[in-house]
This record gives C-alpha cells, structure tokens and sequence, in this order.
C-alpha cells in the first residue's frame, strides 16, 4: 500500500474493503484517515482493577474486569435461538459468559484454558451471575502499558454486527496514528503553545485516543478543546475585522436638531446612565466609515426602544431612512403608536407595514420609501420583502432579534447598496460563553440598569388547588387600580387545542370576574387585526382590567400599569419565554407579581425552569440556567449554531478555556490582523485548510 495521508480515503486502510468502507461512512460519516483521528472516544473503561468472583456484589451494574480461564464452551438453544454459553472461572468462583450474537468464527477464537482478562457488565440471571458479550483477551496478548483507560467510541449495532466492533475501531485508529504521526502538524505558534501550556498536537492526538494516565489524557482534552474553540472564534474575529475594514458604512457626521431637539425637550424621562452609555457607544460607531453591526442586550423593562429612537433621530439628522423590525404585529403597532406620539411635533413621516397592511395602503408607502418622501418605516417581517426598497435606508433597528435569523439579518443588508447600519436588540441574554463564540462577530452593548424605582418582580408558583386564592389576590390588585394578566401556553401540535383551552380559560375568567365589575379582554393569534387592535387599545387605556392571552403578548408590549402576570401551564414554557412573559409587568413603579400556575408533577427540567423563575429576576442568570438545561444547539436554533458542530468542546462546563481563547485571539489579532507574521504561519495555514468556507468573510489570504 502507498504512502499514507490524512486525506487517504477510509478504503485504502489496511483490512478495511470497501463493503466495511461503505458502512463506516454511512454510519459514522468517517470518510477520511482525518475523520478518523477526529472521531473522539466518548468515554474511557477503567481497566487498571481487577476484581475477584467472590468479590461481586449482585447489585453491581459497572463494568468489570476479571482474570481467570474459560473451561467450558458450548451453544445451547433458547427459545428457538441459539446462544453461546461459556464458564469463567478464577480462584474464587465461577460465573457464566452468554453471547446472544455470534458467529462460527467468533466461537473457534476462544480462548479455552489459558489465562484471559475479561471484561464486562454483570447480570443476576436465575440465581446465576453472568457477563453479557464480554471482551475477552488472553493475558499474555495484553500491553499493560497501554491498557490503564481503555477508550469507548460511539458505535452502532447495526455496524458492530459486521465486524465493525470497538477493537476494530482502536485498531485502525492506532495503524493510523503509526502511520501518521509525523503528517499531524502544529497549528498553533510557540508562544501560544508556552502561555497556555498546551501539549504537542501529535501527542494530544495520542493521548485522547490511547490515554498513557489520567493526567495526560486531561492534557489531551484541553488542548483539543482549546483548539475546537479557537479556531471557531478566530473564524468569526476575523469575519468581524474584515467588516470593520473592508465593508463601508454611511457616516452620520452630524447630530443635529432632530436628535438635540428630542433629547433637550422630548425625552418623557430622564434616561438612565446605562440608556446615556451605549447611545454613545452607537453615536461613536455612526460617526465611522465603517457598517455598524451592534447588538444591543438590556433585560426586561431596561429600555431599548427610546435608544432605538434616539438612534432613528441620528438618521433623520443626516438626511437618511430608518427602519425597525419586530417580530409580532402586536409589539411593532404598539412601538408605531408610541412613536408617533412621541414625535408628533416633528416634521417626519412614520408608516407601519405588516401582514394586514391593505394594499392600497402598501402602494403608497412602497412609493413614498422609493421617493424618500417616507422617512421611518416600522414593520414586521413584511419589510423584509424584495419589494420593499428604500431611497437611502443607511439604520435598521431589529427588535427581539432572537425571534430573527441571520439570513433576515442578511436581507436588511441588502436593502441599500451601502449596507444600513444594524441595530438587533434582545431581552434575552446571550450568555457569555455563547456571546464569545457565535455572537463574537458582533459589537456589543449592555444597558445593565433598570429606570429608577422599579421593583423586583415577586414570583410565586401556585397549583390548581390555590386558584380561589390566586383569583382573590386578582380582585385585591384591581381593587387597588392595577390590571391583570392571564396567559395560556401555546402548544405547537394543536392549534385546535390552544384555542379550546384559552376559550375555557377566558369562560372562567368571565365567571369569576362578572360584567359589569370586572371588563376581560382577549387577544389571540387567529383574531382578526381590527378585532385584537381593539382588544389590546381598551386594556392599554384601562379600560378592562384583565387581559387573557396566548403568548401573543410574550415580547415586548408595555402596559405599565399591569401588576400581575399569572401564567397558565407555567411548566409547559421554556424558561426565557417565561422572563419575557414575566417582563409585561413590573414596568412601572407599583410592586408587581408572577403568578406560575402548575401541575402537582412535573419532569425535573421542568422543575428547575420553575424553582429559577421563582428564584431570581436576573436575565443573565436565567439565559445560563436555560443553557444548562436546552444546550446551546437548542437556544440558539439551527441557523445559527448549524454552522459548526464542536466534538469536544462544551461551551457551558468549558466556559473557562473559552474565555481564555478569546483573550488569546484578541492579542493575536491586535498584534498581526492579517496573520502575516512568520510566527503565526502554523494558525493561518490550518485556518485556511480547515475553517475559511465554513465562514462568510475572511481577510487573510
Ligand atoms: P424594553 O427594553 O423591554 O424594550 P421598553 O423600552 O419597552 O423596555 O421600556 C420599558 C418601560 O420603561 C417603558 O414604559 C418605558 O417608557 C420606560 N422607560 C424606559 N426608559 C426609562 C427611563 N430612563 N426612566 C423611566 N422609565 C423608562
Ligand atoms: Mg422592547
């Protein structure tokens, strides 16, 4: 056989054919001696104990490892099947070793009446202990050097039926390490490998796949992940750099009367330093000639939108467009509506498209944004619309961005032949380690304040059997002036169900709240605009005192006068879906409640979201507790984690070497930006190799 290379397809492996070949690809998609040496055990057996049989206890579910000899085999016929049956027996007794799958030629490898190790599960089967599918290996063949942590690779039955078994594997795997050793290079430069005394890359390879100790195979471990991580970050680094550098946005040089005007004499309140820090922050960025992509985080309640507008003034003072997306025709109306208001003694036109948008209306504003005539434009995805064109859009605000994806990102990009600045804001944190690694191609801002005199939340949970009591303390609050909300999960599979239990929900609500005390109002997804329109302007005007709703209401809507928010199958909500839902009230100054209202079991995820929510108000605290419990796949969907799948690393135990990755591509970058120095070679040259199309930009070449 010829020379081999990481990149020798799986085939060209001794006593690998191409049927073994074939299924290796499909199930393992391993393609390559690379993907092999990339395929990471999962875990690693214990081997360096050896028990006695006396010294099994029954209850015992651990694998095990035994010495001793096998003096009887034999097949016997069970039920039909047949089976191997065999006697293992060392100096203290005697059990019994049962394969169920098998073949001639597995019986004739035995070994009867030498001295083996074996290696397994043990079962109580009829009185009888007994070892399912042992390893089995005689123990003169065994190298005890290497045989302390015995590696476990991931493996399907289907495979390891044809032969495809964890010997196999690790036998492969070591022909290649063998071969190939000196084909894995060095990626990282000398002095990154000193400062964070990182072992070699051949022997962290080694050592992940055949551990010679513990300790090393920690060495091991860390290195891979520092490495998975770095690479990744430096990926969207660089994808960042090449923005700033190369991707030019539109200066806005003046702050002119617009923005003095509002901020001298319109502002409703005086903002909060926080508000004051990160609008300059953004101003710094506008000055620039280079596209600002800043995500904007500020929990619950913090604030975002007068910084929103604020930032829309900063367009109008220099002659631009702007645009502001929200995910919920409910939230961009409400954002319209005190928009307008707020600006109603300037002279700019505002407009607002969304789904029920007629399309009269639509025509106009289509030739009112070409013209320019039209100066803001708010708007749910509708804007998103290839026919939606502006004159010169140079700001997009997107809010609760994480109801959006990054090709939607990508869209308001194209809106303008010089890309708009972009403004995303979320109330839902990203959690550090996450901001670091796939949000680490944005700016980003922190308003980390709440407006003066607002209130923690109280949050209790509550059973059904509490629910005269919570109706009670319902009627206490409106009694006191405040308004209430009731919210009913939405369940996916059935809309026919959601819509029957908040049906049910509001005919309860309506009985336990009678006209003409009590005025309910009720807002769901299949209403139509006018009707929700209404619905939602006489609870905002106090009108009703009681709002029953599906998660329509979950972002953004601000009725500050609303004190309590009881939620419905709390335990049916993922954890950031409740902060949002909890974040309708507790926006003015009067103490405010969350009532979770719950099953008497619930699974033990469920459990912690609710025991967190009770717990504390801190969205920050709340995003690590969801990504302890989702994973970060799951928090942040498939379009933005799709892109790259990390083997070893875990962003959430390893947040450690995560941050330390960071800080060593900051200095990096800062040092040589465009990896030209000789040192930085190893880094870019696997870089290119490895990592470039998996990004949009890169700027070394
Ligand atoms: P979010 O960050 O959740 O979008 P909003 O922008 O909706 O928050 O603001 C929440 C509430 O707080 C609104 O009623 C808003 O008018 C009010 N608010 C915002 N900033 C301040 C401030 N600096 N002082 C007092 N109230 C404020
Ligand atoms: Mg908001």
């Amino acid at each position: 056989m010829d020379e081999l290379s990481l990149n020798t397809p799986i085939e060209y492996l001794n006593g690998l054919g191409t049927e073994k070949a074939k299924l290796i690809k499909s199930h393992l998609n391993i393609y390559t001696c690379e993907d092999f040496l990339n395929y990471f055990p999962f875990r690693y057996i214990d081997k360096s104990k050896i028990y006695l049989v006396s010294q099994i206890n029954n209850s015992s579910t651990i694998e095990i490892q035994l010495k001793g000899r096998i003096i009887d085999i034999k097949e016997k016929v069970l039920k039909k099947r047949k089976t191997l049956s065999a006697i293992f027996e060392d100096s203290s007794g005697k059990i019994e070793l049962v394969w169920f799958k098998y073949t001639n030629w597995f019986m004739d490898s035995i070994p009867l009446n030498v001295e083996v190790l074996i290696f397994g599960k043990i079962n109580k089967f009829n009185g009888l202990l007994t070892m399912a599918h042992p390893e089995v290996e005689k123990f003169s063949e065994v190298n005890f050097k290497n045989v302390a942590l015995d590696p476990v690779y991931s493996n399907s039955l289907k495979i390891q039926k044809r032969g495809i078994n964890q010997r196999f594997i690790k036998k492969i795997i070591k022909e290649i390490l063998d071969k190939l050793k000196s084909k894995i290079f060095e990626n990282f430069s000398e002095p990154i490998i000193k400062n964070f005394r990182l072992i070699s890359r051949v022997e962290a390879y080694q050592e992940i796949h055949f551990p010679t100790n513990y300790i090393n195979l920690q060495k091991a471990e860390y290195r891979i992940k520092f490495e998975e991580i770095f690479f990744f970050q430096l990926g969207l680094s660089l994808q960042k750099l090449y923005r700033k550098s190369t991707i030019p946005g539109t200066p806005f040089p003046k702050v002119g009367n617009y923005f003095n005007n509002f901020y001298t004499n319109h502002l409703p309140f005086p903002l909060t330093s926080a508000q004051k820090k990160v609008i300059k922050e953004i101003r710094n960025d506008l000055k620039k000639n280079v596209q600002m992509n800043r995500l904007l985080q500020g929990d619950v309640g913090s604030g975002k939108t007068i910084v929103a507008l604020l930032c829309m003034l900063l367009a109008m003072d220099n002659n631009f467009q702007a645009c502001m997306l929200a995910p919920t025709e409910i939230l961009i109306t409400q954002h319209y509506n005190s928009i307008v208001s707020l600006l109603k003694d300037f002279d700019i036109t505002i407009e607002l498209l969304t789904g029920s948008t007629t399309s009269a209306k639509r025509k106009q504003i289509f030739n009112d944004l070409e013209s320019g005539k039209l100066n803001i434009l708010l708007g749910t995805h509708a804007i998103l619309e290839d026919k939606v064109k502006f004159k010169k859009l140079s700001l997009a605000i997107v809010d609760e961005q994480h109801r959006f994806g990054v090709e939607q990102r990508s869209k308001l990009w194209k809106k303008n032949t010089i890309p708009p600045h972009i403004l995303v804001m979320t109330a839902t944190p990203i959690p550090r380690t996450l901001a670091m690694s796939y949000y680490s191609d944005l700016d980003v801002s922190i308003i980390d304040e709440l407006p003066q005199g607002r209130k923690p939340i109280k949050t209790f949970y509550k059973m059904d059997s509490d629910r005269l009591a919570v109706f009670g303390f319902v009627k206490e609050q409106i009694k006191i002036g405040r308004q209430v909300y009731f919210v009913y999960p939405l369940i996916e599979e059935s809309e026919v169900l959601n819509y029957k239990d908040l049906m049910d929900g509001y005919e309860s609500i309506t009985r336990s709240f009678p006209m003409p005390e009590y005025q309910v109002s009720i807002v769901h997804g299949k209403m139509n605009k006018i009707d929700r329109d209404f619905e939602m302007n006489r609870f905002l005007n106090g009108e009703t005192q009681i709002m029953v709703a599906t998660t329509v209401i979950e972002v953004g809507v601000n009725v500050p006068n609303a004190t309590v928010m009881v939620i419905e199958s709390a335990e049916k909500f993922g954890l950031s879906q409740l902060h949002q839902l909890r974040g309708r009230v507790g926006r003015g100054f009067d103490q405010s409640y969350c009532i979770l209202m719950i099953k008497s079991e619930l699974s033990p995820e469920a459990q912690k979201r609710i025991l967190t929510m009770c717990e504390t108000n801190d969205g920050f605290k709340i995003a690590e507790a969801d990504l302890e419990i989702r994973g970060p796949g799951n928090i942040l969907g498939t379009q933005q984690s799709g892109n790259i799948e990390f083997k070893k690393i875990n962003l959430l135990q390893d947040k450690d070497i995560v941050s330390l990755s960071k800080s060593c591509i900051d200095h990096l970058l800062l040092e040589d930006p465009k990896l030209q120095l000789i040192k930085n070679e190893p880094i870019k040259n696997f870089f290119i190799k490895n990592y470039k199309n998996k990004f949009q930009w890169s700027i070394i070449s």
